[in-house]
Parts: structure tokens; sequence; C-alpha cells
């Protein structure tokens, strides 16, 4: 009985043990159920784009709100059809935030967006080209997207944000979302109705400066910048700009995860009890950068910081030879006095006179207009210090190449044309003299403040002549007597130099002049030349380190030249030594003792332009080929044109162009060519090519012009577009061997996206490059561009015409 009562006992407990263990899974089951039933309640929310979903660009549904419905997504009316992208929602307007795919032209009105099931963004138009916005990889596909307050559209794997907008601003950065150094930059909107790229362009730089510029064909060239905030300290962190949710807007760096605030460039937060605010900065379309705080209750918009006061400080405004002046928002650009506004917004002379010191049967008359408050960029090609006024306009007058002077301070700078951004405002202190051409004929200028009317006086035309020699012999007397104080006082400062420089400090002497080293000084820097660089036609190089000041530098010995010149050798250092470009290698220092002859250089951190364009992998990105490639240009330009005597280089190739630790592209071994054996002014080393670098006429003539140079530049400049060397045997069909006649092909062919294989670039760019290339290398001298032209071409400042076939290329024997 017991044990039959036990056994009651036990199987009534094991009844309720599985009641209440049926129990608990039902619950559990319950549980469950319900939870997922939550899941997907949430997925499939309003907020929830599943895969399989569509919009239309001319009919509903057209977006995707956000839960608060503040941002949309999808297809806004842009032109005359549509474009795709984020908006913050407003009255009477809505404002644009992103759109993906900016510079395609709108879509029509049977356009659609599908969130494919592959889990792709896909824009199809009306005639079937199917683009696509976003994606995240071809193998694992993605299972939602959404439309998030912040105004970030994400796309989601397994609840993990894979693609976002927020990764790829276009010209605004929204609360919450960041600029790194890895990214494009803003690029500003055409105008607040069309979203394509415009002008301007802030690019947060791996050196940690945040910089504004103009948005031309060589982006991040300094001179285009017109603001930064100066904060390049160096590579060892990453910078990211960053605009948080409470409107500060802030520099910081990182190194791993820990980051320091560098600077704050905008407090937008407020203390008050407003409701919902959006923040958002914006490098608007006329490149003021600006950040607004939208009050979305209210519907209201306020600018609560902006990076530049005026329009008119933005560079790019105005054409050539005009300049820009502001008031509030509103500006204008006006032509230079002498000057007329011609088809584009630049202005130009009526007149010019070309080659002016050659041509002696001329004689020019120039009036100087005056400008207060005015400034342009650029640099100067020539400065001279302690002037007056007066002197300054007379060193231009004088200097038949100079256009313009800005002057401040005793400080004259001298310019040539053409000037570039130019403005004018009050709280400007430079004066500018602009030179006018002045004469008596009947063309007139409509130049407001300049009546004057150009004329070129020719040795025929006698009575004018006389006239003109009355008022030259004055003004020569004149000038006789200015010459005579001039050089009194000249010898008056001579002196006190003289005193100040016996106690001037030895670093600062170093940084004029050049340096006498002993052989020993060279041998102990060098630890008795044992670091070889390499080894070129003049001989070989070493690395070494200064002592006292720890540089590193690098120590050339000439084996290779012609014996006994030791004069020729000092003259030659000596005009070198006074080049000072950043797109030339500088010369410290020499040795001449004997037979042994040493040159040091700087030392440049990053090898030869060949190594970083035919050594590497991976082809080096096309914006940092096309800096270097402008680099190039203005270094040799300044060779030919800007230093004191026009040095040729004739000897210009990728392995003579050597990068500094910024990567900044800088001319070695110029001014050598007089020193070499008649036989060896172009390389013999044999390894690297050169005869194909140098001009036709190098081997029919003795004479040597700067045009040898604008060749081997045209050379180096297709090799830099192509990635590849001016010849190269291991190729598909024998037309690619040499780069001229395959890149000459391709242009014709209008198959130039050969040359750059699948890179991002931008093809309009490229196609200019192509086409001063080809100028360059003409076999024809007369039809190779000056340097100066040349630049211009490269920045997209002048129109480069389609080039003849440069003809086959030459084979020195
Ligand atoms: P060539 O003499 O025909 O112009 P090259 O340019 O190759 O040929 P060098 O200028 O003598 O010859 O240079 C030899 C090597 O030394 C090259 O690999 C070059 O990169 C390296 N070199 C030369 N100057 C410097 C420098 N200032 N800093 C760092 N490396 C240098």
């Amino acid at each position: 009985m017991l044990q039959s009562k036990e056994g009651i006992v036990l199987i009534s407990m094991h009844f309720i043990r599985i009641t209440a263990h049926l129990l608990s899974q039902i619950l559990l089951l319950f549980a469950v159920v319900s939870l997922h039933v939550n899941v997907i309640a949430q997925e499939n929310g309003p907020d929830i784009i599943k895969p399989g979903s569509f919009l239309y660009a001319g009919k509903q549904p057209r977006s995707w709100p956000s839960p608060s419905g503040h941002f949309e997504f999808g297809f806004y009316p842009q032109g005359n059809g549509y474009a795709a992208g984020i908006w913050l929602v407003g009255r009477p307007e809505n404002t644009t935030v992103w759109t993906a795919n900016r510079d395609d032209p709108p879509v029509s009105a049977n356009s659609t967006l599908e969130f494919t099931t592959q889990g792709t963004l896909l824009l199809r138009t009306e005639n079937g080209t199917e683009k696509i916005i976003a994606s995240y990889s071809t193998s694992r596909s993605v299972d939602s997207a959404s439309m998030l307050d912040t105004g970030n559209f994400v796309l989601y794997r397994k609840r993990s944000v894979v693609w976002e907008s927020f990764d790829f601003p276009t010209d605004t950065i929204l609360g919450g979302q960041n600029l790194s150094g890895d990214q494009n930059g803003l690029i500003s909107s055409v105008s607040s109705s069309n979203h394509a790229s415009g002008q301007f362009l802030l690019s947060m730089q791996l050196d940690g400066n945040l910089v504004a510029y103009v948005n031309n064909s060589v982006e991040l060239d300094p001179g285009e910048s017109y603001w930064a905030t100066g904060t390049g300290f160096g590579y060892s962190f990453s910078h990211v700009l960053n605009l948080n949710t409470r409107g500060v807007l802030l520099l910081t760096r990182y190194s791993d995860s820990d980051g320091d605030v560098v600077l704050v460039l905008a407090n937008g937060s407020t203390t008050g009890n407003e409701t919902k605010i959006i923040y958002r900065a914006s490098l608007d379309p006329d490149g003021i950068f600006r950040l607004y705080k939208h009050q979305v209750e209210n519907n209201t918009i306020s600018n609560i910081w902006q990076n530049l006061d005026y329009v008119c400080d933005v560079s790019g405004h105005c054409g050539l030879n005009s300049y820009c002046s502001s008031k509030g928002n509103d500006f204008g650009c006006y032509c230079y006095p002498g000057f007329t506004n011609t088809k584009s917004l630049d202005c130009s002379q009526n007149f010019t006179v070309d080659g002016c010191e050659a041509r002696k049967d001329v004689v020019i008359l120039y009036n100087i207009t005056t400008l207060e408050n005015m400034t342009w960029a650029g640099n100067p090609y020539s400065v001279k210090h302690n002037l007056e006024q007066e002197e300054c306009k007379k060193a231009c007058v004088e200097d038949c190449s100079c256009d313009a002077v800005l002057y401040s301070s005793t400080k004259c700078s001298l310019f040539r044309l053409p000037l570039k951004y130019g403005r004018r405002h009050e709280n400007i202190t430079t004066t500018a003299f602009i030179k006018v051409i002045v004469g008596s004929t009947n063309t007139s200028i409509t130049s407001p403040s300049s009546e004057i009317s150009p004329i070129l006086i020719k040795e025929g035309n006698r009575s004018l002549i006389l006239t003109m020699g009355l008022s030259l012999g004055s003004i020569a007397s004149l000038s006789f007597v200015m010459a005579l104080c001039s050089f009194l006082l000249y010898r008056h400062r001579v002196k006190s130099y003289e005193k100040l420089s016996e106690n001037a400090s030895p670093i600062l002497n170093e940084q004029f002049t050049l340096r006498s080293f002993t052989f020993n000084e060279l041998d102990e820097a060098t630890h008795g030349f044992d670091d070889q660089l390499g080894r070129g036609s003049f001989g070989a190089v070493y690395k070494g380190i200064l002592p006292g000041d720890g540089k590193s530098i690098a120590v050339k010995r000439l084996t290779r030249i012609n014996e006994g010149e030791t004069d020729k050798i000092r003259t030659e250092m000596t005009v070198i030594g006074r080049t000072n470009h950043r797109n030339l290698v500088r010369l410290l220092g020499f040795c001449v003792e004997g037979s042994r002859k040493l040159l040091v250089y700087e030392y440049l951190s990053n090898g030869s332009l060949a190594d970083f364009l035919f050594k590497k992998n991976e082809r080096p990105v096309w914006k940092e080929r096309a800096r270097i490639a402008l680099d190039v240009a203005k270094g040799i330009l300044y060779l030919h044109e800007e230093c004191e005597t026009c040095i040729i280089h004739c000897n210009l190739k990728a392995h003579n162009i050597l990068l500094d630790d910024s990567f900044t592209a800088k001319i070695s071994d110029f001014g050598l060519a007089k020193l070499l054996r008649p036989n060896q002014t172009s390389s013999s080393t044999g390894t690297t090519g050169t005869e194909w670098y140098s001009a036709p006429e190098r081997q029919s003539s003795a004479s040597v012009s700067e045009k040898v140079d604008v060749y081997s530049f045209g050379v180096i400049l297709l090799e830099i577009v192509c990635c590849r060397s001016n010849i190269e045997v291991q190729v598909c069909s024998a037309d690619e061997i040499l780069l001229s006649i395959w890149v000459y092909n391709c242009f014709v062919g209008g198959e130039l996206n050969k040359l750059v294989e699948d890179e991002e670039v931008d093809m309009r760019m490229v196609e200019r490059f192509v086409k001063v290339g080809l100028w360059c290398i003409q076999d024809d001298p007369t039809l190779r561009p000056l340097m100066k032209n040349v630049t211009l071409m490269l920045e997209g400042t002048m129109n480069v015409p389609t080039p003849p076939s440069p003809s086959l290329p030459h084979v020195t024997s």
C-alpha cells in the first residue's frame, strides 16, 4: 500500500512536473512568438525598407521618410527632371543635404529607384540605364535599409550598418557626421537649386589642415586655397572634422582610439529650452563654409557661423585680370583699368606687346593707375624691399616684364599678367599699381577709370619719335639724378649691411648663401661615403647628416665632369645657389678641393618620380599625380622665367624629379648641364631611357633653347598620366611600345580611358593633360608652348587647342 501510495504521489508529482514543464514551454513559446511578432512589426514599420521596395520619380511613393518625418530619401525635382538624394523637410523649401551621383544629368519622371532583392539601391532611368547608388558586396546581401532621423540613409546586413550616406558627404555634414582625411572633402553645389559639383572644395587634409580651395582642375594646389585652419601639424595622427548633434563644429585628431580636440571652429549649442534642433554645416555655392541651425518646430533656419565674412574673400568668383568687390553678400567683378571684358569672365588688354625685351624697334609708353585696398593671389616674379611708393612704380615702369605691382609698407612685389583672384576691400592695406600702355590712337577702352588708348610706336613714325625723344630725354636726366641718389643710398645701405652681417647669426646666413665644405667635413657627414643612394651621370650620390643641426643631406660626388674647370663650377654653383623655389631641390653647399668636387643637397626622403610612377604595385591616385605634374611645371617655369638667370635644365626626366616627405615634387640636377663633358649632356647610365626625353633638335643643333625642357616635360607629363615609362617592351601590341604614339592614337581614336585603366579620374582633366603633353612633344620646337602657357593650360585657365600629331619620335645614336 505504502508502495502504491508512494507510487501515486510519485506519479502525481511527475504529472505536475510535466504540466509545469509544458506550461513553461507554452509560456516560452508565447514569449518567443510575441517577441518575433514585435520584431517583424518593427522590421515592417515605416522606417524599415525591405528588399523589393520601389520609389518613382513621377508618382507616389516618391520618398522614404525618417521616423520623425524630418528627413526623406527619394526623388526631388532638379532642373527639368529629378535627382535622387536626401533632404531636410522644410517650409516653403526643403534643404537638400545629399545627392546621389550628383554630376549625372537629371532623370525623367519615368525613372525608378529599387531596393533590389540583392540589396543594392538601383536607379533605373526611362531608357533602361541602371546605376547603383548604394551597395555592400555582391556576394553578401543586404537585408534592409532605413532613413534615420539623423539624416543618414543606411543599409543593414544582419542588423549591422554596412553602408551609409554619411560616408559620402557631398556639400554638407549633419550633426553626428564626420569629414575625415581619407574622404574627398566637401564640394560646393553649383547653386541652391542645382546640386551638381560646383566651384569650391573643402578638404580635410591628411596632415590635419582643413583647407578651402577653388575646385578647378588640379585640387590641393596650395596656390588655389583661400582659407585654411592652419592646423597641418603632421601625418602621425588621423584627423576628423566633426559636427556633433549639439552644434559644435570641431577638429579632432586621433592616435589609436584616443581623440584630442585640436580646434573648435564654432559652438552653436544653446542652453535654452529650444525643442528639436538639427545642425548642418555646408560649403555653400558661394564658397563660404557655414553652420546652420534648423529649428524644425517653428521652421526657422539661422546661420550661426561662417568661415569668411565676405564673398570676395573666396577666390574664383571673377575671371583673370579682374577683381571682386563686395558689399554684404552682393559682389561684382570689375576689369582692371586698361582692360576690357572678353566673352568669359576674363578681362584682357586690347593691346599687348609680346617679347618686349627683344623688340628693340618698339618704344612703349606706359601710364600707371593706382588702386587702393587691392590684392590678388599668386607669387610675384620679383620682390623689392625698402622702396618708397614712387620708387616701386618706377621699378615696374622700367621693367618691361612687369605688368602690375602690389605695394605694402616699403615692400614692392612685381607681377606679370594674368592677375588671378583679385579683390578689393577697405580692410585690405596693400595698394596696386597697374601698368597701362598709353598713346593717342582712336581705339577706345571701356574701362571706367582709364580713358587712355594704347599705341605701339614704330621707328618710321618720326614726329612721334621726336616728341617721345624729348620726353624720354627729360625722363633720362631725371633718372640719372635718381640713379645717383640711389647709388649713394645703396652704398650707405651696403655699409650698414656689412656691419649687420658681421653680427648676423650663422643659421640665417646658411639659408641664403651656399656653404663651402671641406672634403673632411663631408667625409665625416657621410661616414666615409658608406650609404650610397644611387649613381647617375655625374657620379655617385651618398646620404649624410650635417653635424651640428642634424639635417639629412645628399652628397653628389662629381666624377664625370670636365677637368680643371674649378672657376666654371664656382660660377655655376653661384647661379644654382641663387635659386629658391618649392619645386626645386635646394643646393646647400659644395666642396672643390683639387680633383675632388662634391655638391651638397637637401635630402628628399620619398625617392624619385620614376620610382613613384613605375615601381609601385598599385598606380598612385590620379589627384596626387596631377598635383605632381603641376609641381614639376611650376619648377621648370621658375627656372626658365622667374629666377635671375634663365636656367635650361637639359636633362629633365622622371628620375631627376624627387619627392619630399609630403610628396611635393622637386626638380634636381638643374644648372649642371654646362659642367658635363660634351658627350654626356644626357645621361649615359643607359638605364633610364634618357634619349626618349630628349628633344629632336638636340641631335642636329648645338644651340639649345628652353623648348628642349618643354619637350622633356611633355614626355614626363604623359608618363604621369599613364603611369608607365616612355618606352616599354612588355606590352600587348607594337603601337603601345612608344608612349607618345600610343597616347596620340588613343587621343584621336577617342579612347583616352585606355590610358588610365579603371581609375577614378576626371576625364576632362585627363584629356586636357594629354593635349598639353602632345603639344609639348611636337618635333617642331616653335609649336611647343612656353612653360607659362603650359602651366595655365594644365590649371585649366587657358584653353588647349587640339594638338597635331607630334610625328615619329627619334632615337639618338
Ligand atoms: P642623371 O645623373 O643622369 O640625372 P640620376 O638622376 O638617376 O641620373 P643622380 O641625380 O646622380 O642620378 O641620382 C642618383 C640617385 O641618388 C638617384 O636614385 C636619386 O634618387 C638619388 N638622389 C639624388 N639626389 C638626391 C637627394 N637630394 N635626396 C635623396 N636622394 C637623392
